[in-house]
């Protein structure tokens, strides 16, 4: 067990946590602004009351857990990168409680605890079944009445699109998109990465491209995916769920996916 940090992390397995392992604090060191705004920040926190306790999954999401100290929340801070838990620990000087935990599987986010589970585009980082297995998990660490809060990008990002084209151009498109699932995979196009990405901030370029290639394969979200998921869980959970899509500020495709645990346990 590592200091100051509670869960399972020596036993996860899952191979995208090593690419978050790698990039560590440059996500946020070198001029990378992979968000959230301050106006996300405040539509993630609206209504959350000094030491209400808050699940933020995502230790890279360091405004986020900021603004949430800056409200006096009881904050734990979940996320499967040892490193980026450590990066984390280092900037709020310890002010959180964190969890080392891979919320797609095990059994360690406790149940009915959190008023509010925030995650920053978390959900895009998931195959379809990771998003069915987290939700299920982030869902039943919701007590009464609470809510998760997780933003999400609708469809393709504007960056796979040069990379589907340049797939397409070398007759690899079937390596890095999956058109049925409707899943991005850069792992395929590692040899070529690097001429169709746009700069990350002062992220090196050999940096970045280990990053997404490690990152693997991530489920694009459309219409009704989600509604569809948060359904059965609450069929297979016997929960009471209400599902809303909020807009973003200034981000078009952008949505916050709201899911309300209806009454009393
Ligand atoms: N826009 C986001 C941000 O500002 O940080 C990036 C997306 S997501 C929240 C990235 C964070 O989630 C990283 O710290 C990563 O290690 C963590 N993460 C990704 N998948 C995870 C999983 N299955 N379990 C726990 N943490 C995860």
């Amino acid at each position: 067990m590592r200091r100051g940090v509670a869960g399972n992390g020596s036993a996860i397995s899952n191979p995208k946590a090593a690419a978050w392992n790698e990039l560590g604090g440059a996500y946020w060191n070198l001029d990378y602004d992979g968000g959230p705004s301050a106006a996300d920040c405040a539509m993630y926190l609206r209504g959350v009351a000094p030491d209400e306790p808050v699940l933020l999954v995502g230790a890279s999401t360091v405004r986020l857990a900021r603004a949430a100290l800056k409200r006096r929340a009881a904050l734990t801070v979940a996320d499967f990168s040892s490193v980026m838990l450590d990066e984390l620990r280092r900037v709020l000087d310890g002010r959180a409680r964190y969890l080392w935990t891979d919320v797609t599987c095990g059994d360690v986010l406790p149940r009915a605890a959190f008023q509010t589970v925030m995650g920053d585009r978390l959900i895009n980082r998931f195959t379809l079944t990771e998003m069915r297995a987290a939700l299920t998990r982030l869902t039943l660490a919701l007590r009464p009445e609470g809510q998760l809060r997780l933003s999400y990008r609708l469809g393709l990002y504007d960056r796979d699109l040069p990379v589907l084209e340049e797939a397409r151009r070398r007759g690899q498109l079937d390596d890095v998109f999956d058109e049925k699932a409707f899943d991005v995979d850069y792992g395929g196009a590692g040899a070529w990465l690097a001429s169709v990405l746009s700069p990350h901030g002062r992220i090196p370029t050999d940096k970045l491209v280990a990053f997404y290639v490690r990152r693997g394969r991530e489920h694009r979200i459309r219409d009704g995916d989600l509604d569809a998921i948060i359904q059965e869980i609450g069929r297979a959970q016997r929960l009471r769920l209400t599902t809303a899509h909020a807009g973003m500020d200034g981000k078009p495709n952008d949505r916050m996916l709201i899911v309300t645990r209806v009454g009393r346990d």
